[in-house]
């Protein structure tokens, strides 16, 4: 029989439970419900996931620091295995305990590879969890539709869940506050003057695993790119609720007004950093929502930052959670819609922030050097915007944002990168390509102001690579893109331009070299 992630084999009550497997993107209380006794919870650290590419030093000191912190916490109900591959693990912790395989339950994995192999292992597989919607209700949802519109599921979502409702209708009458939610950064100030999020406080686990690292970097048993320590991002159940806590009350009521924006100097802005512990299971999206409709029912933060903080939760990340699995396998492999064939560039791949004038490009790049992670406005609009404009293989563009960013996994990345970001999908995500100039990186960051480079200018030796890229991004896809009524004015002004040949011949001759 075909493997289909969408069947979902339920838990078997004629055999008995013995134990848990926990993945490493399944840490939290919400995965152990059901088996929170003292039965022994296995869980697998395996160095061949590692070796597949080079991933950011930073992501797998994280995504291993919370392995092992979860399993101290578990104490003596944890089977911690380390072995060359999940299998191996598994066949391991099972004969330590003195059980069968159809004796572990495991909540459905994450990834196609990770579903294959619980499936032939035949272990007791539970639904999915750590998302807001349950799989079976993304596809009563989908059934009939033709198009798949995030903001129509985000709504259903909310009208189920009762999250920002008041009977039928959404509080404050409007559904959307994306309108009050695009302000440009504030000018004239670096940053936007919040306080420090809360950090983790390492600890010996840290140590240990950064140790490991050292020497397995030196046995050559993998290769890490980019810089990490100190760790900053939530590895436990209680920093990962700390962390909400005091985004909320800190940072909240700025989230809304400046999602869409990004400053030079202010990495963080009014963000949450919980997207991490979020998706490694450390913390419930339920947790996080009820807590920030919590905020706004007693008036610490606005309607627009609470609900533009709940769309990104319950509306985009269920949605692209569950795109995963209906877009099928092969989505990343076989979707390249405007026949990018341009292969990454190093400069790109190791994140060499030093090769590159262009000061959005260059803050950004040195961002996720330095942390593995940047909000996803200089990932959209800055990363995919380049990687759009100069036809970045889309498969080779998702495996490296999924490598380099801490809370990447390939669920996460599918739809962002090649639906959202590349269009590569032809548009069965994004009703256009995500492509800006310039000017609009101009108006919605501050980066223009420490660059060498004019956003009004399009050629010569001031001229900003963005925008004429757009333009040239514009000339080469023209054929592919006329048909599409949202994108008349910009092929309308590309007919216009008076410098068009000069403008695609200059970026021609800048070729895969750093702006
Ligand atoms: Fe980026 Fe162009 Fe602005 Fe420079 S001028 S920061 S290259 S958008």
């Amino acid at each position: 029989m075909l493997f289909d992630p969408r069947l979902h084999p339920r838990v078997r009550d004629t055999v008995t439970i013995a134990a848990r497997w926990l993945f490493a993107d399944q840490l939290g209380d919400h995965f152990l419900d059901g088996v929170d006794d003292d039965r022994p919870v296995i869980l697998i650290e395996s160095l061949s996931s590692l070796r597949r590419r080079a991933y950011h030093r930073a992501k797998v000191q994280l995504i291993l620091s919370a392995l092992r912190h979860r399993a101290d916490e578990l104490g003596d109900r944890a089977v911690y295995v380390t072995a060359p591959t999940f299998r191996e693990g598994f066949a391991e912790a099972i004969e330590r305990i003195g059980i069968s395989a159809d004796q572990v339950a495991v909540s459905d994995p994450t990834s196609y590879g990770a579903r294959r192999l619980v499936r032939e292992l035949g272990i007791q597989i539970g639904p999915a969890r750590g998302f807001v919607t349950p799989e079976e209700q993304f596809a009563e949802w989908v059934d009939g539709r033709k198009r798949l519109v995030m903001e129509d599921f985000y709504r259903s979502v909310r009208r189920r869940t009762g999250i920002l409702m008041e009977g039928d209708e959404p509080v404050g009458g409007r559904w959307n506050l994306d309108a009050d939610n695009r302000q440009p950064p504030p000018r004239g100030v670096p940053d936007l003057g919040l306080p420090d999020p809360l950090w983790p406080v390492e600890d010996d686990i840290d140590a240990k695993v950064r140790a490991d690292l050292d020497r397995w970097e030196q046995q050559g048993l993998v290769r890490l790119i980019g810089q990490d320590g100190p760790r900053l991002f939530a590895a436990t159940r209680s920093e990962a609720a700390a962390v909400l806590r005091d985004f909320v009350a800190h940072r909240l009521s700025d989230f809304g007004p400046y999602e869409d924006a990004a400053m030079a100097e202010d990495w963080v802005m009014a963000h949450s950093l919980l997207s991490a512990p979020m998706n490694l299971g450390l913390l419930d999206p339920m947790t996080a929502i009820d807590a920030v409709q919590e905020a706004y029912r007693t008036g610490d933060v606005g309607l627009a930052s609470a609900e533009g903080f709940i769309r990104q939760v319950m509306g985009w990340r269920d949605y692209v959670w569950h795109l995963y699995w209906h877009l099928g396998e092969d989505y990343v492999s076989t979707s390249n819609a405007l026949q990018a064939q341009v292969d990454l560039p190093e400069w790109w791949v190791e994140m060499r922030a030093g090769d590159v004038t262009a000061n959005c490009l260059s803050t950004t790049l040195s961002e996720i050097h330095a942390r593995g992670w940047t909000h996803h406005i200089p990932r959209l609009m800055i990363l995919g915007n380049w990687a759009l404009q100069q036809g970045y293989r889309p498969d080779q563009v998702t495996e490296w944002f999924t490598s380099v960013f801490i809370d990447a996994y390939p669920w996460v990345m599918a739809a962002n990168v090649i639906g959202m970001a590349l269009y590569a999908d032809g548009g069965v995500m994004a009703t256009k390509p995500y492509a800006a100039g310039g000017a609009y990186i101009k108006r919605m960051t501050n980066y223009c102001k420490g660059c060498e480079y004019r956003p009004t200018e399009r050629v010569g030796e001031r001229g900003c690579p963005f925008t004429a890229g757009y333009w040239a991004f514009f000339d080469r896809n023209h054929e592919r893109l006329v048909g599409n009524h949202r994108l008349a004015q910009p092929l309308r002004g590309l007919e216009r331009l008076s410098d068009r040949e000069q403008v695609v011949s200059e970026v021609a001759a800048r070729g895969t070299s750093a702006p």
